[in-house]
């Protein structure tokens, strides 16, 4: 059994972060005291005047863990206050702020930071009122959690033996419109794909209705597969973009949704926005997203590529982007004639990457899709400025575009999520995707057998807390940390009708085994997204 205490450490937060974690516990132990205090003066009796020592014991203990921690997680400064406050004292602090809406009993399997893959056998996890991780701790102390978070015991949902829950898978990449072309296509190379499929198919998300059908279709599929958070590239039309966000948020998808900027197209010249429009309609977009106050939609600042766009545009989406405090997404070096392309077009840039970086288009809120042909210098330049890559392995196979070196992305700590890029990818499945980068991983490893293959351990890590860390999102989703959003697969391996028989009573870790490498939908009993029940699907 693993160490619960492991759960709680982040190493990787972010200073600004830190900073307002260490405030976070300061305000928490001050509002103890004061709150210890107040009741005192109304009932000074002895019971509480321990209390009031226990709490100021309490206080220099947390003190010192801070001081230890160095950088305590916001969830770290809950769990530390939860196990150093006497039962009572909890029971009268934090019980408004963590009313529990169900708590699940088995087994539960997620990365860590430190872990590609951590088992928690027997665990008890609890989430609130407000779709929040409250608990996550082993079985045996059901009593002392049901006390603390007052729920019943048999309020508690157990899991089977052949059932475990997982993360949400999280798609870094992938253009819904494109989904209506989905599984065809699949002869030509980038350049010419775009002329001959996309840009006609996606000309076409003018007509509302049509992108309606399509919009629902995609959410539908990838809610279905497990996607709970996914980065949508929409069309250059802002009104089906926005349709894509109201359907996103009506079936509970956690997205990020970009309509997409481009002012250069010498092929399919209908298709195209000028340099003005973009800017304008871009503009718009964001104002109105933002407008609707959806909890978990946000939009996406989406130049296609920059062969798409002139200097002038990537220079306005730059600004928008910095001014808005947004994210921003687009596709680099995904074959070698678009890298060729790119020098050509931009001749004053020295690197594909050096042609965004100058724009502003590298943040630590970027994520560029594929980046298979970048040079260590470049991904030096990702590593620097916290921008990340979608490793998009079904598509660079399916259009023949390269391998992603991902033990190179890795060595250069430059943040890496997976993502389907449906239609380029065939499929909208996440666990396509998984199986996809291990079977890239082994190319690489027949070219040279010295490179070690990714281990099915670090590829799940990729597809969940790594999309969450490429996505900037890690601290809302990604694993099962207390304080997170409860964005979860139950996965039940053995599920009547599915893809996988059980010859035996599996250990977790061979069931997971076998749900990434054979499981589909079928297997996917229930999905969480902040802990809503979003599949089933009710209409
Ligand atoms: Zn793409």
């Amino acid at each position: 059994m693993d160490n619960f205490d492991n759960l709680h450490y982040a190493p990787h937060t972010k200073p600004g972060k830190q900073r307002q974690n260490s405030k976070f516990l300061l305000k928490l132990i001050r509002s103890h005291v004061t709150s210890v205090i107040t009741s005192r003066r109304d009932d000074p009796d002895m019971h509480t005047l321990s209390s009031h020592w226990l709490l100021r014991i309490s206080a220099v203990r947390w003190c010192l863990a801070l001081a230890e921690d160095k950088y305590p997680t916001r969830s770290r400064c809950i769990s530390l206050l939860h196990r150093d406050l006497p039962g009572e004292e909890m029971a009268n602090s934090d019980r408004a702020d963590t009313a529990i809406a169900f708590v699940y009993r088995g087994t539960f399997v997620h990365s860590t930071q430190q872990k590609a893959l951590q088992i928690l056998k027997d665990a008890l996890l609890g989430v609130d009122t407000q779709g929040k991780i409250a608990f996550i701790e082993e079985g045996k102390e059901l009593e002392k959690l049901s006390q603390t978070f007052g729920f019943k015991t048999s309020d508690i949902t157990q899991l089977a033996q052949h059932e475990f829950f997982m993360p949400g898978l999280v798609d870094t990449h992938i253009h819904a419109s494109q989904y209506s072309y989905a599984g065809t296509a699949l002869d030509m190379p980038l350049l010419q794909w775009l002329n001959a499929y996309t840009f006609p198919v996606e000309s076409r998300f003018k007509d509302l209705e049509f992108a309606r059908k399509v919009y629902t279709q995609i959410v539908r599929r990838t809610l279905r597969n497990g996607t709970t958070t996914a980065c949508y590239f929409a069309t250059i039309h802002t009104e089906a973009s926005l349709l894509l966000g109201q359907i996103a948020n009506n079936f509970g998808q956690r997205a990020l949704v970009g309509k997409v900027c481009m002012d250069r197209n010498d092929c399919v010249k209908h298709y195209k926005e000028t340099l003005q429009d973009s800017q304008d309609e871009t503009c718009r977009f964001i104002k109105e997203l933002l407008n609707k106050k959806y909890p978990l939609v946000k939009p996406v600042v989406t130049p296609r590529f920059a062969p798409s766009c002139t200097g002038a545009l990537l220079e306005q989406l730059g600004e928008i982007a910095k001014n808005n405090n947004l994210h921003i997404q687009s596709h680099i070096s995904e074959t070698l004639e678009e890298v060729k392309l790119v020098k050509e077009l931009f001749p004053e840039s020295e690197s594909y990457a050096d042609v965004y970086y100058k724009h502003n288009l590298l943040t630590d809120k970027t994520v560029m899709a594929h980046g298979c042909h970048l040079s260590d210098e470049e991904l030096a330049l990702f590593r620097e400025t916290g921008a990340s890559l979608s490793h998009c392995p079904n598509s660079n196979f399916s259009l023949c575009s390269g391998v992603l070196n991902v033990r190179n992305v890795l060595k250069h700590k430059v943040k890496l999520g997976l993502g389907t890029d449906v239609a380029g990818g065939y499929s909208a499945s996440m666990l396509d995707a998984v199986r996809r980068a291990l079977d890239a991983s082994k190319v690489l490893t027949i070219q040279d057998p010295k490179y070690k293959t990714l281990s099915f351990e670090e590829v799940f890590r990729i597809a969940t807390l790594g999309g969450s860390q490429a996505l900037s999102l890690d601290d809302q989703t990604g694993n099962f940390e207390v304080g997170k959003d409860f964005d979860a697969l139950r996965i039940n391996v053995a599920a009547e009708g599915g893809p996988i028989d059980l010859i035996q009573d599996e250990e977790p870790k061979i069931l997971l085994e076998k749900f990434l490498n054979l499981g589909d939908d079928r297997n996917i009993a229930e999905v969480f997204v902040a802990g809503r029940k979003v599949v089933p699907i009710t209409e």
